[in-house]
């Protein structure tokens, strides 16, 4: 009798574990790490500043063994028209540390509002520099993250530019799980900037379970879409908030269950070559394409995760 009710316990558990959320054993859940706006974007331009946030998320980095890649913006690299020499130490520390860099373009400009000529030229200079310091660790440079993710308001400027990309030898680096920590980022900056060390706590309470939550929806975007969880990718920025706090979001992920992997592992799954016909004005998601693409209906999209309402009055940032 105990034994028949055990086994009928043991039955209802297995019944009752959720298979598309949490942590089921038959799940693989993977995720490639960008981060974006290199070497460091931050409310302060002083190199101390700058090399403390690269010291910090290379610390967490390294101990989270996690094969991340960071997109640069060249101009940074510049103080008053002339080269800083800090400032491309920093991006010789990435490369040091074993990581590989993208191209940003230069001067982060958007493609939806650039000419096509003037964006292509701005992706050439935005290489320069970084192309040189990967030959030397005998890299390559062979990936480029659109500004904004705008990727271009016509199909014709779109496929252009992706031909472009391809003929300088970048393959595009695509998101699917986007967010905002940049709005947390500029809470957090304005927050440091005025030592109140108090709200700067608070701002980054909320940011792993934001965190946590957009992962979330994304992992089921994509049960949605494909039926499975595809090889995903996070993008978020070299800011202040993720040097003090990216070790969290790394400690969540690996209790989630997820494995860290290149952006080359993660354009290997067939997701990535699903058919994109978005031209619209927003910096969405790549799982928002496909799902636009196919013509998904509105409530596909419910449930998105928002910026806490302090979070951007914090920010002073209206919307996200
Ligand atoms: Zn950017």
């Amino acid at each position: 009798m105990l034994k028949k009710s055990l086994s009928i316990l043991i039955l209802l558990i297995a019944a009752w574990v959720p298979t598309t959320s949490g942590g089921s054993a038959s799940r693989r859940l993977e995720v490639a790490i960008t981060f974006d706006d290199l070497p460091v974007i931050l409310t302060l331009h002083d190199d101390k500043s700058w090399a403390e946030i690269t010291n910090k998320l290379l610390t967490t980095f390294k101990q989270s063994k996690a094969p991340i890649i960071g997109f640069v913006n060249e101009t940074k690299l510049y103080s008053n028209n002339e080269l800083d020499p800090a400032r491309v130490a920093l991006l010789k520390a990435w490369l040091d540390a074993g990581l590989e860099l993208g191209n940003h373009s230069y001067s982060h400009h958007s493609l939806n509002s650039t000419p096509l000529a003037d964006f292509e030229a701005d992706v050439l200079r935005g290489e320069k520099l970084t192309r040189g310091l990967m030959a030397q660790r005998q890299k390559q440079l062979r990936y480029f993250r659109h500004p904004f993710l705008h990727t271009g308001r016509s199909v014709e400027t779109r496929d252009q530019f992706v031909s472009f990309l391809h003929l300088h030898g970048y393959s595009v680096a695509p998101v699917t799980i986007d967010n905002s920590d940049w709005i947390f980022a500029r809470a957090y900056d304005n927050a440091r900037d005025a030592n109140d060390f108090a709200a700067m706590k608070q701002i980054a309470a909320a940011y792993v379970p934001y965190m946590e939550a957009k992962f979330a929806y994304y992992e089921n975007q994509s049960n949605k879409l494909f039926g499975r969880d595809i090889k995903q990718v996070l993008l978020v920025h070299a800011n202040a908030i993720n040097a003090d706090h990216f070790k969290d979001i790394i400690a969540m992920l690996q209790k989630r269950g997820y494995k860290f992997i290149t952006l080359q592992d993660a354009l290997t799954d067939k997701a990535y070559a699903s058919p994109d016909t978005f031209t619209g004005a927003g910096g969405i998601s790549w799982l928002d394409r496909w799902a636009l693409t196919r013509g998904v209906p509105k409530d596909f999209f419910q449930g998105e995760p928002r910026t806490p309402a302090f979070v951007l009055k914090l920010a002073e940032v209206q919307s996200e």
